[in-house]
C-alpha cells in the first residue's frame, strides 16, 4: 500500500489543518482569512457563456485531451504571452484542474524511487502526488532576505540533486510565499534541470497574479526548457472559478503523452460546460483579469497595513492571493497554536505555514493570511486584529 504523508499538523484522524481551521472559523464567526478561494465571482460574460452551454447541451463527456476549442485558446494564450509554440493535438491538454495535472504528470514521469525536487515551503498535493507515485521528496528550502523575499541558495539546489532525481517541481508565482521567480533564479533552476537530465514540472496558477510590476516568465521559455518542461495552469485563480476545475498542461508530445495516459484512468475528462466558458474567457477577458491583478494588489497592501498595525511582521509578496507574516513580535514562535487560537482571541482564522515544511518546526513562527477577499472582509478582519496588540504572551487563554 502506498503511504500518503498525513499533514503533520493533522489531528490524526485523517482531518487537515484547513477543515480543522474552517471549522473552527465557523464555529466563532471568525473572519476566515485561512482558505485560498475568492468571495466574488469571476467575469461575467464568462459566467454567462457557462449557463448558455449547459442550456445549448455541452451536458455530455467531453474528448479525453480537452474540447478542441479550448486547447486552440490555450495555444494561443501560451503563443501570445509567453512566446512559446505547442501543437493543439499532441502538446496540450485539458485537466481537472491544475492539482490533476500535477498529480498526473508525476505519475506518468516519476517511477518508485525516483527523486522529486521541490521548493520548500511547498503546496500541500505536491507531498502527497509525490508520495502516490512512490517518489522521494527532496526539498530546496527558500528563506526571506534582508528585504523580506524569500528565495533559494543555489548551493542547496545543486545538493539536492543525486543520481536519482528525476523530476524538478516548481511554483512560480508561489504558494505560500508570495515570491515570483526571477531571471536569476529561474537560469539557475534551469541550468540545474539539464545538467542534471531533470524533466521540470511547472506550476504557474497564478501566472496572472503579480504585483507591483513583478513578471511571470515560465521556465519553458529558458533555453532548452521547453522540451524538458510541462508547463502547468489553470482557470481557477486567473478568472475567480476555483470550483469549476478547468487546467491544463503544456509540453513537447513525448512528455504530454504519458501525462494523457494516466489521465485516461484518473477522470478521463471533466467539465464540459466549464470548458466552453473558459475558451471564451481566455481570448476575451484580459482586462477583467488586469482588473482583478489590480484589485488584488491593492487588497494586499490593506492586508499588510493591518497586519504591521497589530504588530506582525509581513513578507514580501509579490503575487499570488497570500501574504506571509512573521507572529514573533507579539511575543509567541508557534504559528500552529496562534492560528488555533486567534479565531478565539480576534476572530479572525489564518492558516499556519508550517503546514507546508517537512518539519513543521522549520515554518513555526510564519502564518499566512489570504487576501482575495472584500475590501470590507478585510476591513472587518482588520478591525478584529486590531484588538490583539497587547502582547501575546500576558493574555491567558
Ligand atoms: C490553488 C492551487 C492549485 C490548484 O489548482 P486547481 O486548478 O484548483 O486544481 C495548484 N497549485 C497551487 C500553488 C495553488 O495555489
Amino acid at each position: 500500500m502506498i503511504r500518503v504523508p498525513a499533514c503533520p499538523t493533522g489531528t490524526g484522524s485523517g482531518t487537515t489543518i484547513f477543515t480543522e481551521v474552517t471549522a473552527l472559523a465557523q464555529r466563532t464567526g471568525a473572519v476566515n482569512l485561512g482558505q485560498g478561494f475568492p468571495d466574488t465571482d469571476g467575469p461575467p460574460a464568462m459566467l454567462e457563456a457557462a449557463r448558455t452551454a449547459i442550456a445549448a447541451g455541452a451536458n455530455q463527456y467531453p474528448p479525453l485531451a480537452g474540447l478542441p476549442e479550448l486547447r486552440e485558446a490555450i495555444v494561443t494564450q501560451r503563443a501570445l504571452r509567453y512566446g512559446t509554440h505547442y501543437d493543439v493535438d499532441t502538446e496540450v491538454l485539458v485537466t481537472t484542474g491544475a492539482t490533476e495535472a500535477l498529480a498526473a504528470a508525476l505519475l506518468a514521469h516519476c517511477a518508485p524511487d525516483d527523486e522529486v525536487i521541490v521548493f520548500e515551503p511547498y503546496y500541500d498535493s505536491y507531498a502527497a502526488s509525490i508520495a502516490l507515485a512512490g517518489g522521494r521528496r527532496r526539498v530546496v528550502p527558500m528563506r526571506p532576505d534582508a528585504t523580506g523575499r524569500f528565495g533559494f541558495d543555489p548551493d542547496d539546489l545543486s545538493a539536492a540533486v543525486s543520481h536519482r532525481s528525476r523530476v524538478l517541481l516548481l511554483n512560480s508565482p508561489h504558494n505560500p510565499t508570495g515570491t515570483v521567480f526571477d531571471a536569476e533564479e529561474l537560469a539557475a533552476i534551469a541550468d540545474c534541470c539539464r545538467r542534471n537530465d531533470l524533466v521540470a514540472v511547472t506550476d504557474e496558477v497564478y501566472e496572472y497574479l503579480t504585483y507591483d510590476g513583478a513578471v511571470h516568465t515560465p521556465l519553458a521559455t529558458l533555453p532548452g526548457m521547453r522540451e524538458r518542461t510541462l508547463s502547468i495552469s489553470s482557470a481557477g485563480k486567473t478568472f475567480s472559478a476555483t470550483g469549476w476545475k478547468v487546467g491544463w498542461v503544456c509540453g513537447p508530445a513525448h512528455l504530454v503523452e504519458p501525462v494523457r495516459r494516466v489521465k485516461q484512468y484518473l477522470t478521463f475528462a471533466s467539465g464540459t460546460a466549464f470548458q466552453v466558458a473558459v475558451a471564451q474567457a481566455l481570448g476575451t477577458q484580459q482586462p477583467w483579469v488586469r482588473a482583478q491583478a489590480a484589485r488584488l494588489q491593492t487588497n494586499r497592501d490593506r492586508l499588510r497595513a493591518s497586519l504591521v498595525a497589530t504588530g506582525l511582521t509581513p513578507y514580501v509578496c509579490q503575487g499570488t492571493y497570500f501574504l506571509q507574516a512573521d507572529i514573533r513580535a507579539l511575543g509567541t514562535a508557534d504559528g500552529i497554536r496562534f492560528c488555533r487560537e486567534l479565531p478565539h482571541r480576534a476572530g479572525v482564522a489564518a492558516i499556519p505555514s508550517a503546514v507546508f515544511y517537512d518539519d513543521p518546526a522549520d515554518g513555526l513562527p510564519i502564518v499566512r493570511f489570504v487576501f482575495c477577499k472584500k475590501p470590507e472582509v478585510l476591513d472587518e478582519a482588520a478591525r478584529r486584529l486590531a484588538g490583539l496588540t497587547t502582547p501575546y504572551h500576558q493574555e491567558a487563554v
